[in-house]
């Protein structure tokens, strides 16, 4: 039989209109709306039009959004003001500071200049360390884990006491992704560049989450029978039947991988709108908070 797909887009359009009744509500008891400020720097095509989506999702659920544009030769000084001076603004809960920078910008620096209160993207070195403690709570956990988790939970797997393989450790998707799953009483595997024999690592998940960044990597044979499948990545590859010219896919194989999966996302329509989805639901934390 083959796998349940987990449909993100479904998921994350209910849980924005949630989200967008509770934005209401807020308005209703405080009379202010909930604020997003976004930094973006430079002309990256992808960044811009992952910042124009984010936009869109702010007016979808009521949420006011601003952006701070600056050019790639903008200085360190500029970007860490833009981001100060969110911080000193009322009407702004949430900040965002859009990723990658150009080389030339430090984004450590800029990053703890977010205040702690403000960061909605949850990756603040002080949020991520609380998520790694015991006894210790973020303000925000990171949007796209928690993306994860929840369409983890969707599947209504056991997540305590599975077998969790993350495959990837960056700092935004798979190390958060890691602790937010040992945080779940998982216990959980972490693979990266130097693992060795990753597909016997691989087929001992009950969970597999594939944060690689590269097409349609993970195999079907890899996969335990019955395993969710989470597929973070997202590549482009050349698609001569597209208009574009290109397409999508993710880090898992995806014809191969449905045959074997229990659950699986689709790329796109998977992670990626839970990814919007999380970051506004953190924006009306803030507001709240
Ligand atoms: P990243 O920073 O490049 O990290 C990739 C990870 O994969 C690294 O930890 C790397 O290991 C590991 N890796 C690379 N080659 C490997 C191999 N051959 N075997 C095992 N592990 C290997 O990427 P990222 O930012 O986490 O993003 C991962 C993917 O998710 C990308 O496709 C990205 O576009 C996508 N993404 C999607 C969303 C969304 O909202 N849908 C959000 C963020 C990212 P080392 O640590 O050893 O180098």
């Amino acid at each position: 039989m083959p796998a349940e797909i987990i449909d993100g887009r479904a998921v994350a359009k209910r849980l924005q209109g949630e989200i967008g009744k509770a934005v209401v509500d807020f308005e209703n008891e405080t009379g202010f709306v909930p604020g997003l400020g976004v930094v973006l720097v430079g002309d990256d095509a992808a960044s811009a039009m992952y910042v124009r989506m984010k936009r869109r999702a702010c007016e979808r659920v009521g949420i006011h959004s601003k952006a701070e544009i600056l050019p790639a030769s903008a200085t360190q000084a500029e970007v860490e003001n833009a981001v100060r001076s969110y911080n000193a603004d009322p009407s702004i809960h949430g900040i965002l500071v859009q990723l990658p920078m150009p080389d030339h910008i430090d984004e450590e620096a800029v990053l703890n200049e977010v205040s702690l209160a403000k960061d909605v993207d949850g990756i603040h070195p002080m949020n991520l360390g609380r998520l790694g403690m015991r006894g210790r709570e973020p303000s925000f956990t990171p949007a796209t884990p928690t993306g994860v988790m929840a369409l983890i939970n969707e599947t209504g797997a056991q997540v305590e006491g599975a077998e969790a393989v993350v495959i990837g450790r960056s700092n935004i998707v798979g190390l958060p992704v890691a602790l937010m799953l040992t945080n779940a009483n998982a216990t959980v595997t972490i693979c990266h560049s130097r693992t060795r024999d990753l597909p016997a690592v691989v087929k001992r998940g009950d969970i597999v989450v594939a944060a690689v960044g590269r097409a349609e990597f993970v195999k079907g044979d890899w996969l335990k029978p019955g395993a969710v499948v989470i597929d973070v990545g997202s590549n482009s590859v050349p698609d001569a039947n597209s208009e574009k010219g290109y397409r999508y896919v993710g880090d898992v194989d995806y014809a191969a991988a449905l045959a074997v999966a229990g659950h699986i996302t689709k790329v796109p329509g998977g992670v990626g709108p839970m990814t919007i989805t999380m970051l506004l639901a953190n924006t009306l934390k803030a507001a709240r908070s």
